[in-house]
């Protein structure tokens, strides 16, 4: 009728306009179509191709044909270029609700480099339903978009993520060649709900997560195993059968085994910092209340650009960062007397050991001989044996990696420094030397954080 008149076009706009107006106020809020989001995704992004502008944010892999398949995924070719930087090898990924008003799922992919610093890989917004599927097509879409960019291609060593056994099966048929993960800070949570249930009296309960921590610092699969049978035997015997035989089921035999340290040396050990990079895009702005998928994405399309920047702003760290602090006690330690005389016949020799904070509760020889085998009479002797000695070695990054607590934490530790300056003439700064041994940094934020990355 409008166009019978030849009324002007904006005039049916306002006309729309008042309509979805009138329509919000009877109905609550808008519900977009999927065809509405196919057309805004098309007019709001460009075509991903290896000229895209860096920055620019890109949604190359989308599916909009029904509400229960929506699938879009943005990223930026600075972001997954990420990928192919040196120590990029696990994936860590997890799914976030409550963002908007039509409940869809935020599922959020990103690498941590050596420096702790998680970089964003990319996010992608899906309907109601977490299941296996969608993360097959979260971990497709990196394929896709990788190609479309022209960049090489990414095989993880490993996927890091919560509890959820969708990411499991998802990494099993996506990633074939990868470890799956499980976050320890998660692991520790799902034990300490279970431990009522469990049986497990009150007063007995900050020790067993004492316990579960020294087993988190297991450095191989055979020393986890072994120590693993150990607490269950122990705590079997102090009468805590119904936990055991679930921490057995769970945590040592099921597929959520690999939460310690040496299911992955040198990598990330929780998904603490992409569960604080969803506590921001949740407090950010107007993401604090919930919106439309229509207005999320342009949120999205702002905080991913952002995101992008700040990851050039401070590049992929494929080297951990030798602090001052770091260095004074490498430099004193490789300085005593007794450390000098256990490393000088090592030197020559491709693995080193060093002697621990526990050296003086067991023999050299009698650490080398479990270290072989695995075999730990008890748990106690497994817990003084990982802190007798430690190994210092290399990966296959090329980087020097040590089993004690220190490296684990941090990719680099005293031991490791101390041996780069011992056989590698790498020695520390002058600075490092000139300050006394019990040198405490002044303590205080880093001022180098940025607001969208984040130390973990
Ligand atoms: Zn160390």
């Amino acid at each position: 009728m409008l166009n019978a008149n030849n009324d002007p076009i904006p005039e049916t706009i306002k006309l729309k306009n008042a309509l979805l107006y009138a329509k919000r106020k009877l109905n609550g809020p808008p519900l977009i179509t999927t065809t509405d989001f196919a057309d805004r995704i098309e007019a709001d992004f460009t075509e991903l191709t290896p000229e895209t502008e860096p920055h620019k944010v890109v949604c190359p892999v989308y599916d909009t044909e029904s509400p229960e398949r929506l699938f879009a995924f943005f990223t930026t070719r600075h972001l997954l270029s990420n990928l192919s930087s040196v120590g990029a090898t696990t994936l860590q990924t997890d799914g976030t609700y409550k963002l908007t008003y039509e409940g869809n799922i935020l599922i959020t992919l990103a690498v941590s480099d050596k420096a702790r610093r998680l970089h964003p890989v990319g996010v992608a917004i899906i309907g109601k339903k977490e299941d296996a599927a969608v993360y097959e097509r979260a971990f497709e879409a990196i394929t896709t978009a990788l190609q479309k960019a022209g960049l090489p291609a990414f095989d993880p060593n490993a996927v890091m993520s919560d509890g959820d056994p969708a990411i499991t099966a998802a990494v099993a048929s996506s990633f074939p060649n990868a470890r799956r993960l499980t976050c320890y800070y998660h692991m520790k949570k799902q034990v300490q709900k279970r431990m009522g249930s469990k049986k497990v009296p009150k007063d007995r309960r900050q020790t067993i997560l004492e316990e579960i921590k020294s087993l988190q610092l297991a450095c191989s699969d055979a020393i986890f195993k072994s120590a693993a049978r150990r607490l269950l035997q122990r705590w079997k015997q102090l009468g805590l059968k119904a936990f055991a035989t679930y921490f057995k089921r769970v945590w040592v035999k099921g597929p959520l085994q690999y939460w310690y340290e040496g299911a992955a040396m040198g990598e990330v050990s929780t998904n603490n910092g992409l569960e604080s990079l969803h506590g921001r895009i949740k407090r950010f702005g107007t993401l604090r209340k919930k919106m439309s998928i229509g207005s999320f994405v342009k949120e999205m399309n702002r905080l991913i650009g952002e995101w992008s920047h700040a990851s050039e702003t401070h590049t992929f760290q494929s080297v951990p960062p030798r602090t001052v602090a770091l260095e004074v006690k490498g430099f004193h330690w490789s300085e005593d007397p007794f450390n000098k005389e256990f490393v000088a016949p090592q030197l020559r020799t491709g693995i080193y050991f060093v002697p621990g904070s526990f050296s003086n509760e067991m023999s050299y020889r009698n650490y080398g001989r479990c270290d072989l085998r695995g075999r730990f009479k008890t748990f106690g002797h497994f817990v003084i044996w990982s802190k007798a000695y430690y190994r210092v070695f290399r990966n296959s990054d090329g980087l020097l990696l040590c089993t004690c607590a220190s490296s684990a934490k941090r990719f680099i530790c005293k031991h490791s420094i101390a041996i780069e300056r011992m056989k590698f003439d790498i020695d520390v700064s002058l600075k490092a030397k000139a300050l006394p041994i019990d040198f405490r940094p002044a303590r205080g934020r880093p001022k180098f954080i940025s607001a969208a990355l984040s130390i973990d």
